[in-house]
């Protein structure tokens, strides 16, 4: 069976952080309003310390987060002919100890949501250049580098910098839904 890793966050769930920051701010930013990664990137630095304690504090994101659609579904019939791993990091740089909750939070979202993946096969790290998988799916571009056949960019706005033929460079295609992904790993698998 091949080897397929799989991110968590924007490639399987998505949103939450910006209604915690509007929720924080008393405010009503859209997705369109944050070009960058970081949502949190809309406060200046005082503000954005002062976010961070309290984000880590006291907001479990993974009670917010809305499933991508048909991603769980999909990732389900997958596992039938794939040997999933989950890869997602959870190491904030700027609250190195106090983001270890999310490791917590990300492991209990995919028991929870993902009963079919093997929790063994669930990895927590930043440095998914390690992971040696033959097919990669991640919407970021940096987290697709390194080891991998198929390599699969899940569209989202902060990924919209890469054109389709710097992607081709890279041996990367861009997917737009979970019903794409699914099309194309069936035909890869025959
Ligand atoms: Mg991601």
């Amino acid at each position: 069976m091949r080897k397929l890793m799989i991110d968590l966050d924007e490639t399987i769930c998505e949103g939450g952080y910006l209604e915690t920051v509007n929720e924080y701010l008393k405010t009503d930013y859209k997705y369109t309003d944050i070009p960058s990664y970081y949502v949190e990137d809309v406060m200046d630095e005082e503000e954005k310390e002062k976010f961070l304690d309290y984000f880590y504090q006291n907001v479990n994101i993974y009670q917010k987060v809305k499933v991508i659609p048909k991603a769980l579904e999909v990732i389900e019939k997958l596992s039938k002919i794939y040997d999933i791993y989950i890869v997602t990091a959870f190491v904030d740089k700027r609250r190195v100890k106090e983001s270890s909750i999310m490791a917590k939070y990300k492991y209990d979202w995919i028991l929870e949501n993902m009963p079919y993946i093997d929790p063994k096969k669930i990895v927590l790290t930043s440095s998914k250049d390690i992971i040696m998988c033959d097919v990669k799916i991640d919407d970021k571009v940096s987290n697709l580098k390194g080891y991998g056949k198929i390599k699969l960019l899940v569209n989202q706005l902060h990924n919209q910098k890469f054109s389709l033929e710097e992607l081709d460079r890279l041996g990367i295609k861009r997917v737009y839904n979970w019903e794409q992904i699914y099309d194309i790993l069936v035909k890869e698998s025959e």
